[in-house]
C-alpha cells in the first residue's frame, strides 16, 4: 500500500477495498484518475463533506431503519401532546416529493421548502430541554457506521476539515456525534438549529436547509470557508441524490470523488445514484471503502 502513495499510479484493481461486492462504478477510468488525483493532492489539498443522517450513521440495523436527527428529536416525551402526529402527517405528505426521480431538482427545492415552513410553525411555544436529546440516543441508538469514528480521528488527526451538511435536525447531529466522542475541532456542522427565545422553540435559526439546497454557497460568508481555501479536492459522501450537489460553490474545485450510500428500492435508484455518484455502494454499513480511499492519500 506504501509504494502506491510513493507517487506511483493508483490501479483501480490493485484497490482492495474496492473489489467489494457492494460496489458499483459507472466509469472505472474516471474514478481511477480522480484516486490519483487526490494521492497526488494529499491531504492537504483535502476537504470532506458529508452528509450526516444514514450517511455517517447506519441506514440501519439488522433491516430495522436507523432514526433520523428528526426522529431524534420526535421521540423526545417532553414535547407538547399532537406533535409527533402533526409532523409525521407533514412527513408523509413531502418525503415522496422529496424522492421521486420525475421531479426536477427545482420544483422540489419549492416543495422542501414549504416542508420546513410548515415544520416550523409547529416548533413554536413550548418548553425544552435539548438534554433529553441524548437521553433518546442512549435509548434509541443511532449507531454510526463501523469505521466512521476511525475515519473522523484520522482525518481530525491529519487536520483535514470535515463539514457535516445536514438537512436534519442540527441539535441532534450533534448530540450523535458528541456521544459517539468524535465531535472533534475539524468537524463544522452546517444544519438547522433550534431557535429559543428564553426556553421555549420558536422555530429554527437562520436560513432553512434543505435536501436541495445544502452546498458551499450557504457557507461562503461564514469563517469556516476560509479555512477550506486551497483545499480544492473534495471527498464527499451522502445516501441521497441531493446530497451529491453539496460541493457545488467548492472555490476551486480540483477533483470532487462522491460516494453514495444506497440501501432501500436499489432497483428503482440504483441508475440514477450512478449518474451523480461516482462510486456507488450497495447495503453497506461501514465506512471501509472510504477509510481505504483515505489510506492511499498521503
Ligand atoms: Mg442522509
Amino acid at each position: 500500500m506504501k509504494e502506491l502513495t510513493m507517487g506511483k499510479v493508483v490501479k483501480l484493481e490493485d484497490v482492495q477495498v474496492l473489489l467489494s461486492d457492494s460496489v458499483r462504478i459507472r466509469d472505472r477510468s474516471r474514478v481511477e484518475d480522480m484516486v490519483n488525483s487526490l494521492v497526488r493532492g494529499g491531504k492537504e489539498k483535502l476537504q470532506m463533506i458529508s452528509d450526516f443522517d444514514r450517511t455517517l450513521t447506519k441506514q440501519h440495523v439488522n433491516g430495522k431503519p436507523t432514526l433520523s436527527s428528526f426522529c431524534i428529536f420526535s421521540q423526545c416525551r417532553q414535547l407538547p401532546s399532537g406533535y409527533k402526529e402533526q409532523d409525521a402527517a407533514l412527513f408523509q405528505h413531502y418525503r415522496p416529493i422529496e424522492i421521486d426521480p420525475n421531479i426536477s431538482r427545482e420544483e422540489k427545492a419549492k416543495h422542501m421548502v414549504d416542508w420546513y415552513q410548515q415544520a416550523q410553525k409547529l416548533l413554536r411555544g413550548f418548553d425544552f430541554q435539548t438534554e433529553e436529546l441524548e437521553e433518546v440516543i442512549r435509548r434509541e441508538g443511532a449507531e454510526l457506521r463501523e469505521g466512521t469514528d476511525k475515519m473522523l480521528q484520522s482525518l481530525q488527526a491529519a487536520g483535514v476539515p470535515v463539514l457535516v451538511f445536514s438537512a436534519g435536525l442540527g441539535d441532534s447531529v450533534s448530540a450523535v456525534l458528541r456521544y459517539h466522542n468524535v465531535l472533534f475541532s475539524n468537524v463544522h456542522i452546517i444544519s438547522n438549529y433550534l431557535r429559543f427565545d428564553g426556553l421555549q422553540v420558536n422555530g429554527f435559526q437562520g436560513d432553512i436547509i434543505h435536501s436541495f439546497n445544502k452546498n458551499e454557497h450557504a457557507i461562503e460568508k461564514s469563517d469556516y470557508f476560509q479555512i477550506l481555501a486551497g483545499r480544492n479536492n473534495v471527498l464527499l459522501l451522502g445516501d441521497e441524490v441531493g446530497d451529491a450537489g453539496m460541493a457545488d460553490g467548492v472555490q476551486n474545485a480540483g477533483t470532487v470523488l462522491k460516494i453514495g450510500f444506497l440501501y432501500d428500492r436499489v432497483e428503482d435508484r440504483l441508475e440514477e445514484f450512478l449518474k451523480h455518484f461516482d462510486i456507488v455502494l450497495i447495503d453497506d454499513q461501514t465506512m471501509d471503502i472510504v477509510n481505504g480511499i483515505l489510506d492511499l492519500v498521503p
